[in-house]
């Protein structure tokens, strides 16, 4: 299913094994080469049998292991080497995940490249916490964003558009840039008692999830998450069932992990 010399972006989805689809699944074990994010779970690397070549070539933010340049240099010289190339991203890999730049330094070389696609964390996260992520008339758009904040950089988003009370914003990379984000929310005009969930390591063992409302956003993005990653979800979505049962303000809701699957 891949060619020597052929190059496959994998999304090998939020983390839990069983969310990887059966295309990924069939492609890391066609592979005689792959290159992995710090993102992909543990129990995905799990399935890639002693005999394929696991390189880690992750990023996690501020500590970059390997620039974006050298990891394309990598994928384009493993083709030409006649490998069989996986390149295996977390979550969706042309979500938020420099897709571009691998395809592009490929075709550039006349090395053909395809994608592969998987669960990214919006959906894991929403899974997580048992909501939907769009509610018929209330939440008609669904954005994912990034508020990935640069060192020594404003975080610099259409906040006007972002703020609109019928969306549900899907935040990557907001953990620490979540009080520009309340702000510049609020600024806009988004209500302080917008719904927020923040979902760390969604579909891991280890998963948490907290609801919060936007004013509060920022003190519980700096107390309530751990080191994982962790998705920003905003709209009144998100809030649907849990804040509002649980009686509104800083209601939170830990979990302690998602819901095992019946063995057979
Ligand atoms: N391509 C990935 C996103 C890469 S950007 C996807 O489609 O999911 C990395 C960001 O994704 C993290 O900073 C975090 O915001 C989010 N993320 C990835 N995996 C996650 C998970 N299991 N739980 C919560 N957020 C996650």
């Amino acid at each position: 299913m891949i060619a020597s010399g052929e190059v496959w972006l994998v999304g090998a989805g939020p983390g839990d094994p069983d969310l990887l689809t059966r295309k990924a699944e069939r492609l890391i074990l066609a592979a005689s080469v792959i290159f992995h994010d710090a993102l992909v779970g543990q129990g995905v690397l799990d399935l890639i049998p002693d005999h394929i070549r696991l390189v880690s070539v992750g990023k996690r933010a501020g500590r970059h292991s390997k620039d974006q340049k050298s990891i394309d240099a990598l994928l384009v010289e493993a083709a030409q080497d006649g490998q069989r190339v996986v390149r295996l991203k977390g979550g969706d890999p042309s979500i938020f995940g420099r897709a571009n730049e691998e395809l592009t330094a490929c075709r550039a070389a006349g090395i053909p490249v395809r994608i592969c696609p998987g669960i990214t964390a919006a959906s894991a996260a929403s899974a997580s916490l048992g909501q939907s992520l769009t509610l018929r008339g209330t939440a008609r758009r669904l954005t994912f964003v990034t508020a990935h904040l640069q060192k020594g950089k404003v975080l610099e988003l259409d906040w006007k558009a972002l703020a609109d009370p019928q969306a549900t914003l899907a935040i990557y990379m907001g953990k620490t840039s979540a009080a520009e984000v309340a702000d510049g929310l609020i600024q806009a005009g988004l209500p302080g008692a917008t719904p927020v969930a923040l979902v760390e390591s969604a579909s891991l063992p280890h998963e948490r999830h907290f609801l919060t409302r936007l004013d509060l956003l920022p003190l519980a993005a700096r107390t309530a998450l751990g080191d994982g990653p962790a998705l920003l979800l905003i709209g009144e979505a998100v809030g649907e069932q849990s804040i509002r049962s649980n009686g509104g303000v800083g209601a939170s809701a830990l979990a302690d992990g998602p819901p095992s699957l019946p063995s057979h």
